[in-house]
């Protein structure tokens, strides 16, 4: 395939306007400069080549994420100020608040994952709803560091883990309600609309129109033609906020983030990273994630053991769904991530378009694995009644948070147009 040959529009969902041609793009997953048509509101492109989200315009783009993120804030406060869950078994009750999740890990003697699941269901989620408070109105008084907050927000929002740590309640739930009654205070509700409101604080937001109305997109000193790769024509794309540069600058003139090629030392960062994943996932499944006393008797649960006893138990969908975020996710991940950085090894890869899909699949799945820290988070905030029955975090809670975050890392430092480079190289050499 040449150059020449590789489809030039890209593809626009939703719309039958787009016609005339207007501004150029790079696709930051395969490298194709490729024009963007006007797009109308509550319409999408994606890349006509790997299929990744371009472009996207959305209804009242101002009103509506100050509105979400504003609200989501309000809603976050009220969780922490009231009840969250109660317990009630053998005629005991115990109340739990929002914060006990990470304050209760901490006077167990675990700070390291007290801290983390803070930042993941707390101070990540605010920062991120903050972060686009502020430059949303930004836009209509013209606040500064504009810049700044908006690289800090596309960094962290991978981090924001609230709708993972609802489906640990979920799960926490479903495993304690054959033991003991479960009453949920007005802070889980108010939680719920969080959790809606900070994804819709993200849905109606697009990257390359907030930083459009931050600074105009700098013209690139070299002419841009659609169709061909941004290597072969001497140019590169500023990941941050969707700039085209000529290879020859080292900082963005928009966002003054320094701008590679490619990523830095990519297939080396993913590979020590997965190594390192892959032998912290052993002690993982060896030490207990968790500990329960029930009666006087002390249980240790790793995550295969406490897998069988849900299974045991009849909690067949909790631990179906344990199964699939503690071990078939991680696993999978890790195996697919060698795949694929052994696939840009390869002279010439035909499936290009398909591993690109795999890798934005693993990339999403991948933050799912987290669900069963916070399962422990929560059941060791609830389940507390001394000797009766309490549960503790284990040990292997820690080395597990490590395993999804360093698998998180790994795609993360992952350069997706690695995979695409040889096509590049190939086109470049027959014409
Ligand atoms: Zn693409
Ligand atoms: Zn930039």
């Amino acid at each position: 395939m040449t150059a020449s040959a590789i489809p030039a529009t890209p593809a626009v969902l939703n719309t039958e306007t787009a016609s005339a041609a207007a501004e150029l793009t790079l696709c930051r997953h395969c490298d194709l400069v490729q024009e963007l048509p006007p797009i109308s509101a509550g319409e999408e492109a994606c890349c006509s080549r790997c299929g990744h989200h371009l472009d996207a315009r959305h209804r009242q783009p101002v009103l509506r994420p100050v509105l979400y993120a504003g609200s989501a804030l309000f809603m976050l406060l009220l969780a922490n100020l009231f009840p969250f869950v109660s317990m009630f078994a053998a005629g005991n009750s115990n109340e739990m608040n929002f914060f006990d999740t990470s304050s209760v890990l901490f006077t167990e003697h675990h700070q390291w994952l007290a801290v983390l699941v803070w930042l993941f269901i707390q101070a990540v989620p605010a920062a991120c709803m903050c972060a686009i408070l502020y430059l949303k109105l930004g836009m209509l008084y013209a606040l500064p560091a504009r810049t700044w907050v908006a690289r800090v927000l596309y960094m962290l929002k991978p981090w924001s883990m609230v709708d993972i740590f609802l489906m640990g309640l979920i799960i926490s739930f479903v495993k304690l309600v054959a033991d003991a009654d479960i009453s949920l205070g007005p802070s889980f509700w108010a939680f719920c609309l969080f959790c809606l409101l900070h994804l819709r604080a993200f849905q109606v937001i697009d990257r390359r129109e907030l930083w459009s109305k931050i600074a105009p997109c700098p013209t690139p000193r070299v002419a841009a033609h659609a169709g061909k790769t941004g290597l072969a024509q001497n140019l590169k794309l500023c990941q941050v906020c969707t700039a085209i540069i000529p290879v020859t600058q080292t900082h963005c003139s928009r966002c003054h983030t320094k701008v590679r090629l490619r990523q830095r030392c990519s297939i080396q960062n993913t590979l020590a990273l997965l190594i390192a994943a892959s032998l912290l996932y052993i002690p993982a499944n060896l030490m207990p994630i968790m500990r329960t006393v029930s009666f006087g008797e002390t249980i240790d649960s790793t995550i295969i053991s406490g897998l069988v006893l849900m299974w045991q138990d009849g909690a067949y969908p909790v631990a179906i769904i344990i199964l699939l975020a503690s071990v078939v996710v991680p696993v999978v991940k890790i195996l697919i991530m060698f795949w694929l950085c052994y696939l840009t090894a390869l002279p010439l890869n035909r499936r290009q378009r398909y591993s690109t899909q795999i890798y934005r699949w693993v990339d999403w799945v991948g933050r799912w694995s987290m669900v069963d820290v916070l399962v422990v988070a929560i059941m060791a905030a609830l389940v507390r009644f001394d000797l009766l029955m309490s549960v503790y975090p284990g040990t292997g809670a820690l080395v597990f948070a490590s395993v999804v975050i360093l698998t998180m890392l790994a795609a993360l430092s992952f350069d997706p147009r690695l995979l695409w480079d040889p096509l590049a190289e190939q086109a470049g050499s027959s014409s």
